[in-house]
Order: structure tokens, then sequence, then C-alpha cells
């Protein structure tokens, strides 16, 4: 996906022709063109051919090119989207300013004209000041019309007050264009803030970083940081780039990243992202990649591909948009000659000039900028609150989750195992055992397999060297060390691979993890986990939001697991499962009619991206806790940067409240317009009335739409649980 900011392009109508029209065009993949945020995404091999196509199709259209391949995204270059591309005090206001002006001083002229004066002396200045403010409506229209694109705003605002300016209603063609214009300048204000506020929250590196350079420490420009740099980071600063702490120790706020409230403790060891700020002591810090690979700016790059993913509700808007502009062209036509061919001394002039208002009225600005803005809005919104949403779609989802199925370790519980038992066999020894499990779990990621090799080195065991290591995903793994094959894993691993099979019992509460040597069991490992403390807390806040049913589904044995799911509550529960396996049992909740309700008929899969990535894509909704791993991330709907369970409900919630914003503005919006439409048919609303209704519901939709951007913390706010 390659983007362009997109300048010069006036309707939404109009971005919804060049979407259609570049879609058809060869060597294009894939296309969206967002209107709310004037942004072009193109999968596209040969982009030359397809900006020039794009400015064939619309002539006049600015693209400037943003981000790459490389992911790299606007955050990360401020001057491209700030760069001329406001369009500027000066440019908007001063055209409205004078034209209201001149617009008065015709009117006062007209009251106190000499007599003598030829009417069309007097109506002079209200052209002028109609041309004056309409120039770009004007121009605008029939550039579409040039292009065969009829029927949009811009057509009925110049057909309106044309009509009016003929009809001798001069004030009212100057009144409609001013405040025509003065509300797109406003409303493009509104979005310009929400595209700001957006970027200035997703960029949170610091402009300087301390380097190590010899004995030195540097202050270099924080571009200049290299995988491997060493960098000191002082007390209330931000973190320059990811990376594990190496020395010190210090509170990290990571509010602003992860939404998380409390800070977290760093110390030699812990992981950092750029952008987490230092809160009381002094961190050495090894970064680990250069700040444009950060986690920072991967996360700002999926917000903004984000918008590219429209929701149904965005689509329809703009469909209807097509095919409701004729269809009020007609209306108003028959409202205009229909009534003085049969009505008796019914006049054309004032049948005419209630049809003109009627195209004023009908105007669907309000809904096709309020709508996509409103998505816009809660993709931003959520994302301030360390919940990545990857488009519109997935709020539309979120908002519909009525069925949660969590992965356990990792994601119900810390996934920090300690080893708090071993069991040997006759003839080995505890020390044998940890050395061998140790090494070949050496180069696993899986929380269990860390805590292996972290007892290993508490007990200082010699290290043995690994020759060949296969892991089984879910079961565990088969290494060659030193000549003699080690299994480790759980009691199908064994099952399947171990001569002598007789294994001792699973134990409550405790995850057993079996040893075998040259193919005959050797001992086993007891391994502790701890639930998550907001883990309850969560939960119920899910079943609060009217979420009814719950599921687990884990790898581990029965007997661990099932007293995790006892102290939450979850009365579902499969076990002992194979990542196949949890995919199938996915299917089997999402397929159960019980699952498919309704208006809560969408099912959430939450997992940490330890052996589920599979599930995490398969789901309704697949969330990926703590940023996860890179294949989770990618297939994820939704990506929480935070591993703290809070943010799974706080998700849905967002989603809501975001979806609720919208419908108050569809409601809202045709609400209005449908009883200024009548009153307009009816004779009993001006002109005047038209334009300040067509204006302030567009406004105030907007309006509405950006408070989707602030995301309530959850717990802040007691009335949005409802
Ligand atoms: P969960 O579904 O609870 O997140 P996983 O699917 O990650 O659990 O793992 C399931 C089981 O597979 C674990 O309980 C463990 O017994 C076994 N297992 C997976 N990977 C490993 C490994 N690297 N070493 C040992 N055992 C493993
Ligand atoms: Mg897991």
């Amino acid at each position: 996906m390659t983007r362009f900011r997109m300048e010069g392009i006036d309707c939404p109508v109009c971005a919804q022709g060049l979407e259609d029209g570049l879609r058809k065009f060869e060597g294009v993949k894939g296309v969206t063109v967002d209107f709310a945020t004037l942004t072009l995404h193109v999968d596209a091999l040969d982009l030359a051919a397809v900006e020039a196509e794009a400015k064939r199709l619309e002539p006049g259209l600015g693209l400037l090119r943003i981000g790459s391949e490389s992911r790299a995204s606007v955050a990360a270059q401020p001057e491209a989207a700030s760069q001329g591309w406001g369009r500027g005090w000066i440019r908007d206001l001063l055209p409205i300013a004078s034209a209201a002006s001149l617009a008065i001083f015709a009117f006062l002229l007209e009251r106190r004209a000499p007599a003598g004066l030829q009417p069309w002396a007097l109506a002079l200045p209200y052209y002028a000041a109609w041309l004056i403010a309409g120039k770009e409506v004007l121009l605008g229209a029939l550039r579409n019309i040039g292009r065969g694109r009829i029927f949009d705003e811009l057509f009925l605002m110049s057909i309106a007050t044309i009509g009016a300016m003929l009809i001798g209603q001069y004030e009212e063609a100057v009144g409609v264009m001013v405040l025509y214009r003065l509300g797109e300048f406003l409303q493009e204000s509104a979005i310009e803030r929400s595209r700001s506020s957006m970027r200035s929250l997703l960029d949170l590196r610091p402009a300087l970083a301390r380097i190590k350079k010899g004995a030195e420490w540097l202050s270099l420009p924080s571009e200049s940081v290299e995988a491997g740099d060493l960098l000191l980071v002082l007390p209330g600063e931000a973190v320059p780039a990811d990376g594990g702490v190496e020395a010190g120790e210090s509170l990290v706020d990571t509010k602003t990243l992860t939404g998380e409230s409390a800070p977290r403790s760093a110390e030699p060891g812990s992981e950092l992202m750029g952008g987490f700020i230092v809160l009381d002591g002094a961190l050495e810090i090894r970064a680990s990649r250069p700040v444009s690979e950060s986690q920072a700016s991967r996360v700002a790059a999926l917000v903004e591909e984000a918008s590219a993913r429209k929701a149904k509700t965005e689509r329809l808007v703009t469909r209807l948009a097509s095919w409701y502009t004729p269809l009020v062209v007609a209306l108003a036509a028959l409202v205009a000659f229909v009534p003085p061919l049969f009505i008796h001394g019914a006049r054309l002039a004032d049948w005419g000039y209630r049809a003109l208002v009627m195209l004023v009225i009908s105007c669907p600005c309000a809904l096709v900028i309020s709508i996509p803005l409103g998505y816009f809005a809660g993709i931003g919104g959520a994302a301030r609150a360390g919940i990545l949403v990857k488009g519109g779609e997935v709020i539309d989802a979120l908002a519909r989750v009525g069925t949660v199925v969590f992965d356990k370790t990792g994601t119900l519980t810390e996934g920090s195992f300690e080893v708090i038992g071993i069991e040997v066999e006759e003839g080995r020894s505890e020390t044998e055992l940890v050395s061998l499990a140790a090494a070949a779990e050496a180069r696993s990621t899986h929380p269990l397999a860390r805590a292996l090799v972290k007892e290993a080195e508490r007990r200082a065991a010699p290290t043995e060297s690994i020759a060949e290591s296969r892991e089984y995903p879910g079961r565990g793994l088969v290494a060659t060390i030193g000549g003699r094959e080690v299994l480790v894993g759980n009691s199908r691993l064994l099952g399947e691979n171990a001569k002598s099979a007789k294994l001792p019992a699973e134990r409550q509460g405790a995850t057993s993890l079996y040893v075998a040597i040259d193919g005959s069991y050797a001992g086993r490992f007891l391994l502790g986990d701890r639930m998550k403390g907001d883990a309850a807390d969560s939960l119920s806040e899910l079943a609060a939001l009217g979420v009814h049913r719950m599921a687990m589904l884990t790898g581990d044995a029965a007997a661990p697991a099932q007293k995790t799911a006892d102290a939450l509550g979850i009365a579902e529960v499969k076990t002992a499962l194979t990542p196949e396996g949890k995919l199938r049992e996915l299917e089997a909740i999402m397929k159960s009619g019980a699952a498919r309700r309704g208006d809560r008929g969408a099912v959430m899969f939450v997992g940490d991206g330890t052996n589920d990535a599979p599930v995490i894509a398969r789901a309704d909704v697949g969330v990926a806790l703590g940023a996860g791993t890179d294949a989770a991330v990618e297939t994820a709907d939704v990506v929480l940067l935070s591993r703290n369970l809070d943010r799974v409900p706080a998700a849905v919630r967002h989603a809501r409240r975001t979806k609720r914003i919208i419908a108050q503005n569809i409601v809202f919006a045709l609400g209005i317009k449908s009883a200024f439409l009548a009153l307009g048919a009816a004779g009993l609303a001006g002109m005047w009335f038209a334009v300040i209704a067509d204006v302030g519901v567009a406004l105030l939709a907007v309006l509405n739409s950006t408070r989707a951007l602030s995301s309530r913390r959850a717990g802040s706010s007691s009335f949005l649980r409802r």
C-alpha cells in the first residue's frame, strides 16, 4: 500500500468516483479514497501511471506521496503533512469577508439609492459579491458537469443561487454562498484539528537522543540511533527508541502508548518502547531497532492504513449521496413546475423559490463528511488509549461483540512462569535435567521455555550446547544435545514420541513439563503462573457490557487450566488443544446459534499471539494482546499495546460510543433535513433558514464526530458504562 495526501478534490461523490475509476485501471490491486482524511491508498506496481490516471480522472488533483512501503508514517514526516496543505486563513476567509461586506454595502445602497438609478445598477454589487464568494463553487460545479458528474453538492448550491439571482433574491443568493463557504472552512478546520491531534499523539519520540560514542555521551538527532546503540535517558525524558534496559531502575509512564494508567517499573532486562516516559531514575537502554522501525511508528502506520478499511455505513453513505442528489433535484423540479400548471393562481416565481430552498436544504454534506470522520476519530481515540483498531469495519464488529473467547497462557495469566518443583526418575539428577531442558529451550520464545532458561541461570547449571531443535506448537519441542535426543513438552508430546509413556498425573494448579531423554521419561518440571491482576474485573466489565458468553481455549492440560477458569467463573473450557484444535473449537463456537445473536452476534478472540495467530485471524474480531508476535500483529483486527486485560472492555466500550455518535449524526442530519425539506416545500422556510440549517447541521455533525477522538479511560466515566 502506498499513500498519497490529496488536494483539490472537493466533494465526497468525486472521491468515490475517483476510487471507482482507479479500481478499473490496469495494474491496480487495491484502492481506497478516503475523503475524511484526504488520503489515497493504492496498491499497484506502476505508481507513476496510477498518479497520471488519477489526475486525468480528477483534473486539478494534487498528490503528495506520504510514507512508503517502509511503513514510515505521516507522523515521521511532519513537514509533508503541514506544509502548504492547510488551505490557509487568508486564502479562505478573504473572499468570504469581502463578499459579505460587498453584500452589506449593496443592501444599504438599495435602501438609500438616489431616485432614478437603474435596478440593474443596484444589482451589480450583489452580482460581484456572489461571484467572489461563489467562484470556486461555480467553477467546481462546471468542472464536474464537464466530467459527466452532475448532481453533487456544488451543483446544488450553484443552481439554487443562480435561480435566486434570476428571481431577484440577491441577498439570499449571496448569503447562501457566504455561509456555505464559511461552513466548509469551519468543517475543514475541525477535520484538520482531528488529523493533527492524531499526528501529535503518534509522534512521541524526542528530537534528541543521548548516544554513547566511545567514552562520551553525545546528544544527536534521534533519527541517527541505530540498533545496538547505548542510550542514556534521564528522569522526565521520553525514551527515543525501542530497546532493553541495561542499567538503572525507574518507573516509566507508558500511558500515551499503551493506555495503562499505572506506571510500570523498569529494571535491567525490561523491554521499553520508544515514547515511554522515564519518571524517577536514569536508565541506560540498548536500542534494539532504529527509530523509523519503532513500535510507535509501526502503530502510526497501522492507524493510518486503518482508515482505508471503510465500514459498510461509510460506503453506504457515499453511494446514497450519488442517487440521493438527483432525486432531490427531480423532486424540486416537480415542486417548481407542477403546482403553477395545475393550481389556479400559483406563480412560478413562488414555487420556483420553494424548489430552490429545497435544493439548498437537501445538500448531503453533513452525512457524507461526518460519518467517515466519526470512524476516523473513533480509530484515533482508540489509539490514544493504546487500542489499535484496524479500520471502520472493525469498529462495527467490536460494537457487536457478544462472545469473547480467551487464550489462557499470557492472556488471562501473566505468562511469567516459575519453576515450583522438579521430579526426577531413578538414575537422573536435577542438574542434568535442568541443563538439558534449558539447552533444548534456549531458542524458544514460549513463556515456559523462558522460565526453564531462567531456572538454569539461577542454579548456574552447566550449559550444554544444542545441535538441533524442532518446536511443535502447543506441544513442546524435540532437540538433539550432545548426541542425545531430548523431548520437553506436555503429555501429548511425550505420548506421541516417547516409548515408556507412563507419566505421572497432572497436578492441580501447576503446569507440568515432561522431559524424555532418548525416548524414555526422565522427569518433569512443575511450573506456576499467576493470574493477571485485572482479569476478574475486566471479565465482569465485559459481562456488564452485554457479553453473554465467555470461553477459554488453552493448550495447557485440564488440571492447571480448570483452576484459572474456575477462579474467573468461565464456564466453557477446552484444554490440551493444539493450535489447529483451537481453530476447530473457535469455529464451532462461531457456528453455534448461541453466539450468533443479532446485534451481539460477533465473536472475539483474545490471545497473546503465542500459538494463536490462526485463531486471532479467524475470529470476527481478533485481538492481539501486548503487541504480541509479528504474525499476530499483522493478522489481528485489534492490537492492544498493553498486556493488561482492561483494554479489552475498553475497546468494546469505545467502539459502542463511536457507533452511538455516528448513529446520532445520521438520525440528527436526516431528521432536520426532512423537517426543513417539508417546511421548504410548504413555503414556510426561506433560503436563509435553509442555508443555516444546512451549514449548521453539517457543522454540528462534524463537531459531534470529533467527540470520538476522546477516549475516556476505563473507569473514568460512569455514565458510559451502561
Ligand atoms: P495457551 O493456549 O494456554 O496459551 P500454548 O498453546 O502456548 O498455551 O501451549 C500449550 C502447551 O504446549 C503448554 O502448556 C506446554 O505444555 C506446551 N508447549 C508449548 N510450547 C512449548 C515449549 N516451547 N516447551 C515446552 N512446552 C511447550
Ligand atoms: Mg498463549
